[in-house]
């Protein structure tokens, strides 16, 4: 019997929308069709930046303070810099190839801007922010930000010198990334060289896809291009990755959180009545506080 996941889906890039004046972002969901608030859970959104070049500005660009509550935000830059702040005293600037994660759980003040440099050289930007759902009983947690620069992440070598694996979160290959995630997450970025060929693994149940962010590879022989996401069904465990171009692969997959999502603004929750409180309290100042 063939053990093998097929593809759902290839979807293009929507239309790009601003968020603050800093991330030019097409969001794959749960805006398109093809994926709404529960396909990718425990991922609730994916926000991708593809490759643009800003102008030089001596005020960073970005977007200034609000609140979060009841998931994690997390970012990787692969061009340009990014800093971040937010109200339980953490800042810290990622650069390309890192990785910030960042735990709202009770809730969090935070501002996201370009890096003060790299905003005054201006130049290529590109980036993702995913935002990974908390389970009911950790949507409370303290705020927690986890730094995880490149040299941190665990890495898998392919044979052949056919490029690597870096781990985020999970393992692959035995190898383990530095993520500290509250459900069960692996997220790679694989950096190939042409005609490579990746195997890959993942629970029938858990909810996968990947970015594709330079190249061009095909999914179980399907072509998907630069700036395309590639859902998978949950039809069995395994897939494989083949590069026609010199490509870097965002792949994400993950144990469904089966409950309930009701979310607004900024706020994950499991019912309207949470929203309401998350509402009164950033009202209340319960979010801390951080200057602009
Ligand atoms: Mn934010």
């Amino acid at each position: 019997m063939s053990n093998q996941r097929s593809v759902e889906a290839v979807i293009a890039p929507p239309p790009p929308h601003m968020v603050g004046d800093g991330f030019r972002v097409h969001n794959f969901f749960p805006g398109t069709k093809q994926i709404g608030k529960t396909r990718m859970s425990p991922f609730f959104m994916l926000d991708y930046g593809s490759k643009i070049d800003f102008s030089p500005k001596d005020e960073p660009r970005g977007v200034g303070v609000h609140p979060h509550a009841g998931f994690e935000t997390v970012t990787i830059a692969y061009h340009g810099k990014v800093a971040h702040h937010d109200s339980a005293g953490n800042s810290g600037i990622i650069g390309e190839g890192d990785v910030q994660w960042m735990t709202a759980g009770s809730g969090i003040l935070h501002k996201e801007y370009h890096e003060e440099e790299f905003s005054k050289k201006g130049g290529p930007f590109q980036m993702v922010q995913l935002w990974v759902n908390l389970p009911a009983k950790d949507k409370k947690v303290s705020p927690k930000y986890q730094e995880i620069t490149n040299n941190k992440m665990g890495r898998y070598n392919l044979p052949g010198e056919k490029g690597f694996v870096e781990v985020i979160a999970g393992e692959y290959g035995g190898v383990k990334g530095p993520a500290t995630t509250f459900t069960p997450i692996y997220a790679y970025n694989a950096r190939l060289k042409k005609d490579a060929k990746l195997d890959l693994s993942f629970p029938t149940d858990y909810n996968t896809g990947l970015l594709v962010i330079e190249g061009n590879i095909k999914v179980n022989g399907i072509n998907a291009h630069a700036d395309h996401f590639v859902l998978l069904k949950n039809d069995g465990e395994d897939f494989s990755i083949e590069t026609t171009e010199d490509s870097i692969i965002f792949i994400l997959s993950g144990e469904p959180i089966n409950e309930p999502i009701v979310a607004y603004g900024p706020f994950v929750m499991n019912t309207w009545e949470e929203i309401e409180k998350a509402i009164d309290d950033v009202n209340a100042g319960k979010f801390g506080v951080l200057a602009d």
